[in-house]
């Protein structure tokens, strides 16, 4: 039991790596706070174990984030996994679809964050550290994709945010990493390719941009996440740890 007497909160937690990974934290015997906008898929998901506890959440709303937190034990965990994908170039990207990339993708987490961090410092002096994990991408400052500039910026803004937290809480045993995955086969990336013009050759895309010829299981990603959340990652903050299928090789 790798995050036995541990409790973790996961947003988007409803579908895709969100989900996966409270299901993986909560069989590694944590204490899981799934939240996500969808109430479906957290009835669902609570369906799957004892130790998954849910709430309905928009990141983008402080109020509800800071409600939340009054209800909410001190975390030994918190992973920001909530992010949107916006499709297009600069001169398809209105003010408004930047501004709400910018919120859900980067303000969200740092709502997020800034709400349950005293509690976090709390559990941290208690049992010598806590751990924020961040959902960045390969898509990022890391590399640049076609039709993903909105996206890249925000998720290179979560790189920054991750690197900041770190250095900013490392002597008081927060540690604070990110993870960037390849082309993950999420319920959202089945949308995006469905949604192509040509949805065979959009998946064909997808696929070609990944060396190892398959896309990522979210099984893939899930034992990083459980690493990074756990105090085998002891000794590691403030990283961006690809998980990318040799993308960046
Ligand atoms: P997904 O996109 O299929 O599901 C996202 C979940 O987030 C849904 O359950 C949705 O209800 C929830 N959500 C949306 N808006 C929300 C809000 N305002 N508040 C709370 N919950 C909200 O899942 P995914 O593809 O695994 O993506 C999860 C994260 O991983 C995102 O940050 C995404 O950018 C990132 N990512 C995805 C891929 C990929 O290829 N799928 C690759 C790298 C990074």
């Amino acid at each position: 039991m790798r995050l036995k007497n541990k409790t973790i909160l996961i947003t988007a937690a409803g579908q895709g790596m969100g989900r996966a990974s409270a299901l993986m934290c909560a069989a590694q015997g944590a204490h899981v706070i799934a939240v996500d906008i969808n109430a479906d898929a957290l009835t669902s998901l609570a369906q799957e174990s004892k130790l998954i506890e849910t709430h309905i959440l928009d990141v983008t709303d402080s109020q509800a984030i800071a409600l939340l937190a009054t209800q909410l034990p001190d975390l030994d965990g918190l992973f920001n996994c909530a992010g949107f994908v916006h499709h297009g170039t600069v001169l398809d990207v209105t003010d408004a679809d930047w501004a709400f990339s910018v919120d859900l993708n980067v303000t969200s987490m740092l709502r997020l964050t800034r709400s349950v961090l005293p509690g976090m410092l709390r559990r941290a002096e208690l049992t010598g550290s806590a751990a924020i994990l961040n959902m960045a991408s390969m898509a990022s400052s890391i590399k640049g994709f076609p039709l993903r500039t909105v996206y890249g910026t925000t998720k290179a803004a979560v790189i920054g945010l991750t690197k900041g937290i770190a250095a900013d809480y490392v002597k008081q045993g927060i540690r604070c990493n990110a993870i960037c995955p390849g082309t993950v086969d999420t319920p959202s990336l089945r949308g995006r390719i469905a949604s192509a013009a040509d949805p065979v050759q959009a998946e064909k895309d997808f696929i070609a941009r990944q060396p190892m010829g398959r896309l990522a299981e979210v099984s893939d990603i899930t034992p990083l996440v459980v690493y990074l959340l756990s105090d085998e990652s002891r000794f590691v903050s403030g990283q961006a740890i690809l998980v990318d299928g040799g993308v960046m090789i």
